[in-house]
C-alpha cells in the first residue's frame, strides 16, 4: 500500500504517525513528484481507511493483488490446536507414515519428548510407485488421533481426496495438502471449505506465484489460515531429495507476512542433514519446522532413509530449544522487557 501525500505536508511528520500505527514507511518522489511514502514489512496490517485518515495524506493507492486474501493474512497468526505458531519456531513432528497403532504411539511419544507442539503423519501416502506402501487409510486416522491425544499433540495430516475429507478433516486440526496436489484445484476447493488451518505444502516445482495462488484458493473456499509449508524443489542435483528454497521462506515471512513451516526431511532425503537445515529454517524466520520421525527407521515402510530416530530427535530439540531462547532474550531486551542485556 502506499500513501501519497498532499503536497504541503511534512512527509517526516506523517511518517511518525503512522510509525505509531505499527507501519514502516519508505519515502520517495513519483514521477509527478509527490511525496509518497510506501508501506513496507515489517508493518502491521492497515485498513486503508485508517491510512486515509492520517493528516497529510492526500489518497492511498492499493496495488491490484492476485492474491488479496493471502495479503490479508500478513502479520496473522494461526492457532492450531491449543497452540499458536509465531512467536518462537516450533516443532511438528511425527512419522512419514502411520504404519501400526503401536508405531505412531512410538512415534508420537519420541515428538513429544522432544517438545513437538503437533503430531504429522499419513494415512493416506501418495506415492510415486503404485507397489510402494500407500498407508492404513481410515484406520490409521484414529491412530494418529489417539496418539496425538494421548501426547497432549494437535494433529497435521494429509488430504489427497474428496472422498476422504469428511474423516480427515473429524480427525485432525490442521489439514495437509501434500506437493503433488498443490495445483489440484477442486481438492484446494474442498478443503478449503472446511474452515480449519491447511498446510499447504510446495509442489516440487512450483513458483512461488503459483504457491501463493492456490494458497487463494483454499482461503476464497473458506479456509481457515493457509500455512505455507516449503519443502524442497526439483533442482539440477540429485545428492539432495529437493533443494530447499529458504530464500523462498525468508520472502514469504518477512515480505509477505505469511506463517511459513519448513520441513526439511523431505527436501534432504537423507537424516544427517535434517538438523543442519531445520536449523538454517529457523534462522531465516519458519514458525515451524517440520520433520520425520520414526521409532526404528531401518524397518521404516516410507521414507526410512529421512527419519530421524530418538537420539537424533534429542539433538533437535536442544539445537531448536537454545536458539529459541536465545532468540527470546534477545527478543525481550529489544522490548525492555528482559534482563539479560539490559
Ligand atoms: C508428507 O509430508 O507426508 C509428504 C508426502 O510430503 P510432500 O507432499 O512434500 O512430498
Ligand atoms: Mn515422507
Amino acid at each position: 500500500m502506499l500513501a501519497v501525500l498532499d503536497d504541503n505536508a511534512d512527509a517526516a511528520a506523517v511518517g511518525a504517525i503512522m510509525r505509531g500505527l505499527g507501519l514502516w514507511t519508505q519515502r520517495y518522489q513519483d514521477s509527478a513528484g509527490a511525496t509518497c511514502l510506501a508501506i513496507v514489512p515489517p508493518s502491521q496490517a492497515v485498513d486503508a481507511e485508517v491510512l486515509a485518515a492520517v493528516p497529510g495524506v492526500a489518497r492511498v493507492l492499493q496495488a491490484a493483488s492476485a492474491t488479496p486474501l493471502v495479503d490479508a493474512q500478513f502479520g496473522r497468526s494461526v492457532r492450531v490446536g491449543g497452540v499458536t505458531l509465531g512467536s518462537n519456531c516450533a516443532l511438528f513432528a511425527g512419522p512419514c507414515a502411520a504404519e501400526s497403532e503401536s508405531q505412531v504411539h512410538a512415534a508420537a511419544v519420541m515428538a513429544a519428548m522432544s517438545g513437538a507442539v503437533v503430531l504429522r503423519g499419513g494415512a493416506f501416502k501418495p506415492r510415486t510407485s503404485p507397489y510402494a506402501f500407500s498407508g492404513h487409510g481410515l484406520v490409521a486416522l484414529q491412530w494418529l488421533r489417539d496418539a496425538a491425544d494421548a501426547n497432549g499433540l494437535a494433529l497435521v495430516t494429509e488430504v489427497m481426496a474428496v472422498a476422504h475429507l469428511d474423516a480427515v478433516a473429524n480427525a485432525a486440526e490442521m489439514l495437509q495438502v501434500g506437493s503433488r496436489n498443490m495445483q489440484n484445484y477442486s481438492l484446494l476447493r474442498a478443503v478449503g471449505e472446511v474452515g480449519k488451518p491447511v498446510l499447504l505444502k510446495r509442489g516440487a516445482a512450483a513458483t512461488l506465484d503459483e504457491w501463493l495462488q492456490a494458497g487463494e484458493h483454499l482461503l476464497a473456499a473458506g479456509a481457515g489460515h493457509v500455512v505455507f509449508c516449503e519443502r524442497g524443489v526439483r533442482s539440477v542435483g540429485r545428492d539432495t531429495r529437493n533443494m530447499l528454497d529458504l530464500g523462498a521462506v525468508a520472502l514469504l515471512k518477512h515480505v509477505r507476512g505469511q506463517t511459513v513451516v519448513v520441513d526439511p526431511s523431505h527436501a534432504a532425503g537423507r537424516r544427517d542433514l535434517v538438523i543442519p537445515l531445520a536449523m538454517a529454517a529457523r534462522a531465516v524466520g519458519a514458525d515451524a519446522v517440520m520433520v520425520e520421525c520414526h521409532p526404528h527407521p531401518s524397518q521404516a515402510l516410507s521414507d526410512g532413509a529421512q527419519a530421524l530416530d530418538s537420539e537424533e530427535m534429542a539433538r533437535l530439540a536442544t539445537a531448536l530449544n537454545a536458539a529459541n531462547v536465545e532468540m527470546t532474550t534477545h527478543r525481550r531486551a529489544l522490548d525492555g522487557t528482559g534482563s539479560a542485556y539490559a
